[in-house]
């Protein structure tokens, strides 16, 4: 083995054999990363506009969360979730006065914090709702892989996977407010949905819609939940996505880009909702000093920055650069709020052009086989972005995307 880990096929082949095959990866194995850009082993540098997946908020490995993890790796690396910590404390502090909620829990991914929310509605569905259990959730959502927030999941891939499914989820259609009325009965304790969804290929609710929901859940007592996951702190051009809207749900959760790649979410909510007792929720690594101190700094680093502004002004930039493409290609108009973007392409171009654009240096996620979806950075320039549109462009251009199919 350690003969074969020296060469690019080496690993490779090494990589086959000993890890389980959960994801299609391409043909080259990642080596370093400094801001915008990541290397792999042969030493050629990727434009990354996946940012690890709405991950890497400050791009790779930025200074101030490599001096962070190694401030704090020097303090103390983990004091037992038994015991307060400093950086748990003033990281609470921090996202408690920014997000406009009261109170705090800490994970370390995105379906851990959203399980957090399922069990807190469930909590106040048996405190205050005669014990209703049921969560409506929408149509092609995405919360997450644990079998509970697969269950809340309302995308068509999941719907027979591992069965029996976690019982007490009902999925609607975005944006179909009489559909999710019908589906409240004295059983629902919440609504769960992601503002913009991300994984299905980038499709916003509507602002009526949302304060319709809004509504219905102050009449019903029933818990909103907003999965901010992939759209929270800047990613949508504002601080959270549910400032678009001037809609505040009861509880909020985070992960992603919290910690620029460290592993760590955050489930938010109001005084209201202080429910959870002590044994209700929990983690070994729940609030570990090391994710604190890397959420902290990364957070402290998008607020002095001003990087949610700069998302929200690069987004527009890339808007309009990819919206002049489509008069001369055959690509739609473009979606999304701030840096969560994505076009649609002829049906089943999507991953030969994301290939394509590897090939070139550039990283865009294909989330179907008809859609691009971009998700840079928040430090993005538009130097970054004229260099992405010229690579697409020879993309497109080389495999043949010329406006003859109509699209708009
Ligand atoms: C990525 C994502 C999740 C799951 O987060 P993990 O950290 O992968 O568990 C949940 N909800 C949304 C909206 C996401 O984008």
């Amino acid at each position: 083995m350690q003969s074969l880990t020296k060469t690019t096929d080496g690993l490779l082949a090494s990589a086959k054999q000993s890890l389980l095959y959960t994801a299609k990866r391409p043909e080259v194995v990642m080596t370093r990363g400094e801001g915008m850009y990541m290397w792999d082993t042969e030493d050629k540098a990727y434009l990354d506009f996946i940012g690890g997946w709405a991950v890497t908020s400050l791009g790779h490995s930025p200074a101030v969360l490599q001096k962070a993890l190694a401030h704090q790796s020097g303090q103390l690396v983990h004091a037992s979730p038994g015991f307060y910590n400093k950086p748990m404390i003033e990281f609470a502090n921090l996202l408690t006065e920014i997000s406009g909620f009261d109170k705090v829990f800490f994970a370390c991914s995105g379906a851990e914090a959203n399980e957090s929310a399922i069990k807190l509605a469930r909590k106040h569905g048996a405190l205050h709702l005669n014990g209703a259990y049921e969560i409506i959730t929408l149509t092609n959502s995405f919360h997450g892989r644990t079998l509970a927030t697969m269950s809340a999941t309302g995308k068509p891939a999941f719907e027979n996977l591992f069965e029996p499914k976690v019982p007490g989820f009902k999925h609607v259609p975005i944006n179909d407010f009489d559909a999710c009325f019908a589906a409240i009965s004295d059983k629902t304790c919440a609504i769960m949905l992601e503002l913009v969804q991300g994984e299905s290929g980038v499709h916003s609710v509507d602002a009526p819609y949302l304060q319709a929901l809004r509504k219905a859940c102050d009449v019903y007592d029933i818990m909103l939940i907003f999965d901010e996951v992939q759209t929270g702190l800047g990613r949508t051009g504002k601080l959270f996505a549910y400032e678009h809207y001037g809609v505040k749900p009861d509880v909020m959760t985070l992960a992603k880009g919290i910690a620029g790649g460290f592993p760590l979410s955050a489930m938010l909510t109001t005084e209201q909702y202080d429910l959870f007792e002590p044994g209700d929720q929990g983690g070994t690594y729940s609030a570990a000093p090391l994710g604190m101190a890397a959420g902290h700094a990364v957070v402290s680093e998008i607020l002095q920055r001003g990087l949610t502004d700069n998302a929200a002004k690069q987004g527009a930039f890339i808007q309009e650069k990819l919206n002049g493409l489509a008069n001369h290609y055959a690509v739609s108009q473009v979606r999304g709020k701030g840096l969560l973007l994505a076009f649609d392409v002829p049906e089943g171009t999507a991953p030969v052009l994301a290939e394509q654009c590897m090939d070139n240096g550039l990283l865009v996620n294909a989330p179907n086989a008809h859609t691009i979806r971009l998700m840079p950075p928040l430090i993005v320039t538009a130097e970054d972005v004229e260099k992405m549109i010229g690579i697409l462009t020879g993309v497109l251009e080389t495999c043949g995307l010329k406006n003859e199919a109509v699209y708009s």
